[in-house]
């Protein structure tokens, strides 16, 4: 199992920021209202996620790591209409193959916790061990049985960057979650829970800057089963680099060359050459209508009509952005 789960790896474990985006779906899933991380080396060396979710059972830790032992898709329509974020029960085992791997983890109806370590692979003990109610998973050494994977990770100044970049996606997606992300165990990043619009507002401020949140302009549009809101950067407010654009698909983070081609053109002829808008949407839609399964790592989607979606996202955000047009700057 340790080679397939090495090969599986290879799929969902690249870096210490794809392993975060695992182990924070997990928590989410989990239900967990407040998620800490910690880091050593940019998660290179350790990189560890606590939350206060429903926690696994003593007797179910081993299973969590095996692969496909979780697997929560059981028909067609769960594929079709998936709900939870974790779907394929092969996040962990991957992990534990290429990494020193450890769970603690109590339920909240159980006296007691149980601790789990797994070293490339094979599983080294399981114990009773004190906790609150919640899971912490912790990953130190990563491919410290594989050097040639190891050779593709960058300092740990970038892999802290890349890692601070699924967080902010993340936070983005869970207002009312609570975050922080410390290394070494100094803070460097804190989310308070969100639950009313003026802190989602501060959080989104926080991500992407108080000056494109003094000027962004906010939208909420709907079109029968389409709808979409978020901040919309003024073209003033563009940047030259491309990275700090958030697009969300029912609460999850995608890349898409069709909602890419619509914003492009929304904002065609009002943008200075070879600039990027900043944004923060999200567009909510039927799932059966989406197929976010497409590629999970990836974060592809695949949408029935992607020409109403292209359309009503064109739309939208041609009319709010042309409706500032006393004060776009002349190109
Ligand atoms: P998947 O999320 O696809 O089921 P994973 O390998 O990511 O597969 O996780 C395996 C299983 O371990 C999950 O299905 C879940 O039952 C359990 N698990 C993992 N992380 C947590 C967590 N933070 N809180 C509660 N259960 C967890
Ligand atoms: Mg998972």
């Amino acid at each position: 199992a340790t080679l397939a789960n090495q090969i599986a790896a290879g799929e969902v474990v690249e870096r210490p920021a794809s392993i975060l985006k695992e182990l924070l779906e997990n928590s989410l899933d989990a239900q967990a209202a407040r998620i800490t991380i910690h880091l050593q080396a940019g998660g290179m060396d350790m990189l560890s996620v606590e939350d206060d979710g429903t926690g696994i059972n003593p007797e179910d830790l081993p299973l969590a790591l095996e692969r496909h032992a979780t697997s929560k898709v059981a028909s067609w329509e769960d594929l079709q209409a998936i709900q939870t974020m974790g779907f394929r029960g092969e996040a962990l085992p991957a992990i534990a193959s290429v990494a020193r791997v450890e769970i603690l983890s109590r339920t909240h109806d159980s006296g007691q916790g149980a601790r789990i370590a797994v070293h490339g692979g094979e599983q080294i003990r399981l114990e009773p061990a004190a906790r609150a109610p919640g899971t912490t998973v912790r990953v130190a050494d990563l491919f410290y049985n594989v050097p040639a994977r190891r050779k593709f990770l960058r300092s740990p100044a970038a892999e802290l960057s890349r890692v601070q970049k699924v967080l902010r996606q993340i936070a983005l997606a869970n207002f009312p979650i609570a975050f922080q992300l410390l290394q070494n165990d100094r803070s460097l990043v804190q989310f308070p829970a969100a639950h009313d619009s003026a802190a989602c507002a501060a959080r989104v401020a926080a991500v992407l800057g108080e000056g494109f949140m003094a000027n962004a302009l906010h939208l909420e549009q709907s079109d029968r089963d389409l709808s979409l809101r978020g901040w919309l950067g003024l073209p003033t407010y563009n940047r030259a680099r491309g990275d700090e654009q958030y697009f969300f698909v029912n609460g999850r983070p995608v890349r898409d060359p069709v909602l890419t081609h619509a914003l492009r053109a929304a904002y065609q002829d009002v943008l200075f050459q070879d600039r990027h808008p900043l944004y923060v949407l999200y567009l909510e839609l039927p799932p059966e209508q989406v197929d976010v399964n497409v590629h999970p790592a990836k974060a592809e989607v695949r949408f029935r009509d992607s020409r109403a979606v292209h359309d009503f996202l064109f739309h939208t955000l041609r009319r709010i952005i042309a409706g500032q047009g006393g004060d776009l700057p002349q190109v």
